[in-house]
């Protein structure tokens, strides 16, 4: 697949459906000849001579025919589908650096559908998931962690990830996983030079500079591994659970949460696992709620089951929140859900503080020395909401973001690429302290080189190709 260049592919650019208007792209070397075909200048001049990435006013015309899957060629005169906008952006200034011609009419799928069969029997071919963006690859217009990128860009959930995804498509990652690879190249080349000259008695490097360098590299690596989790947040997002005994008020506290969400609130649909679950944006991170709740209410005087299922719903989850009935004294099953190991590490969470505290000084003595952060809302009233998302984000991002610089790693291949270079890096370093052979110093960093230079497709396979552009929509 890697070659398949010399095709010129189309698609419907629009999700599919009614819309005001619907775009279909052709990108390819005959991108012009074949949309020749259906695109009909109201000027009356040919598609070639038009002025690059400029608006023009044309008719769509095609024949009535499906020559693309019979075969049969059309006879007789074009049909007129639609009026349009046609745009040509000429290569190499354009999203795949080949010629690419979009065309804008109206967003009919019948419209559309007819002006994607004109162009197929005019010639080109249907475009598979992210063919575009992966031409823009293959062209140079983007590296890999650009590309992906792209993907990011259309899929952010917030308008944080949505930054974050514009900067790794302005290529910050891509330049500072570069930055560190070609240390480690220049690296390698002194310690090769060194080896091909080894009978000279010429030292190429210094041990002690070797070890610096590859000690700045190590930082470097370590922290942007940091930066993983924090993206892979920003990102995908981040699962938070409600935990608590039954009419502590989780349902309550979930729905004040979404109903004070101004951002897109999508609903997921049913958990095989029979817990609600409602996706929120807390403090511009996006969130998924589940609301153990959902869990059917047990017969069993202590909860057994009730524990069993928050430890289930506790194991997928980035952040737990332990809700307790402030206007009750602390009842057996909260007793056994504080008892549970992970408690340490849950937001504690006192609700119904509009009512009179019936918490013993015997059971706040129980929960100050084990949970750090106790708060205090009401779900109903409602009160400390505010308080309670600040602490929700700076439980999931104890770092903040402005301490990353920007850069920041949120793609799980880029994960394990940056782990592997670290690996190569460190065994590196460790050959050097020991006084090892050149050769396999050599070995360990080109390893933890070409695994970075993965992260940006410097070096690349067709299999991660494939497995990254099927992620995208056609017509991206
Ligand atoms: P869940 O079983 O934990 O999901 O609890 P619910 O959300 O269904 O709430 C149980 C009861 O507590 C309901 O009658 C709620 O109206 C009430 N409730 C929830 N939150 C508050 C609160 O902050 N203050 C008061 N006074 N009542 C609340």
């Amino acid at each position: 697949m890697l070659g398949a260049l010399d095709d010129t592919i189309c698609a419907i650019a629009t999700p599919p459906g009614e819309g005001g208007i619907g775009i279909l792209r052709i990108s390819g070397l005959h991108a012009l000849d074949v949309a020749s075909h259906v695109v009909r200048l109201r000027s009356g001049k040919a598609l070639h001579g038009l002025p690059t990435h400029r608006l023009t006013l044309a008719d769509i015309c095609a024949h009535n025919t499906n020559a693309a899957v019979t075969g049969i060629k059309a006879t007789g005169a074009p049909r007129f589908i639609d009026e349009a906008l046609v745009v040509v952006m000429k290569g190499p200034h354009s999203f795949t650096g080949e010629d690419v011609v979009e065309v804008q009419c109206h967003g009919g799928p019948v419209i559309l559908d007819q002006l994607c069969r004109g162009l197929i029997s005019a010639g080109a071919r249907l475009a598979a998931p992210g063919e575009f963006t992966k031409r823009a690859f293959l062209n140079g217009r983007l590296d890999l962690a650009q590309a992906e990128a792209v993907l990011d860009t259309i899929r952010a959930k917030t308008a944080r990830s949505l930054t974050l995804a514009q900067s790794q498509r302005r290529g910050e990652l891509s330049r500072y996983v570069e930055e560190i690879r070609s240390e480690l190249v220049v690296a390698l080349a002194h310690i090769e030079a060194a080896l091909d000259f080894s009978e000279e008695d010429i030292s190429f490097v210094r041990q002690d500079e070797l070890m610096r360098l590859l000690d700045v590299t190590l930082h470097k690596l370590r922290r942007l591994l940091q930066s993983g989790r924090d993206g892979r947040i920003w990102r995908e997002g981040a699962v938070v659970a409600i935990l608590g005994r039954p009419n502590v008020g989780k349902s309550s506290l979930m729905n004040a949460l979404l109903r004070s969400d101004r951002a897109i609130v999508t609903a997921i649909p049913g958990t095989t696992r029979d817990l609600l679950e409602e996706s929120v944006s807390i403090d511009g991170i996006p969130v998924r709620l589940v609301d153990t709740a959902g869990i059917r209410r047990t017969e069993d005087p202590v909860e057994v089951e009730g524990i069993r299922r928050s430890r289930l719903a506790w194991v997928d989850a980035d952040l737990a929140l332990i809700l307790l009935d402030g206007s009750q004294p602390l009842s057996d099953s909260d007793r056994a859900l504080l008892g549970e190991p992970q408690s340490a590490h849950a937001l504690l969470v006192i609700n119904k503080c509009d009512l009179p505290s019936e918490l013993t000084r015997e059971d706040l003595d129980c929960l100050c020395p084990t949970h750090r952060d106790i708060l205090e809302i009401s779900a109903m009233v409602p009160l400390g909401l505010d308080e309670l998302r600040k602490a929700i984000r700076s439980r999931l991002l104890p770092g903040g973001l402005e301490s990353n610089e920007g850069v920041l790693v949120s793609n799980l291949r880029h994960t394990v690429a940056i782990e592997r270079a670290l690996q190569g890096v460190d065994q590196g370093r460790q050959s050097v302290a020991d006084g090892r052979a050149g050769e396999l110093i050599a070995m360990d960093l080109r390893i933890a080189a070409d695994a970075l230079g993965e992260i940006t497709g410097v070096i690349t396979t067709d299999e991660i190709l494939e497995r990254i552009f099927a992620e995208f929509c056609i017509g991206k």
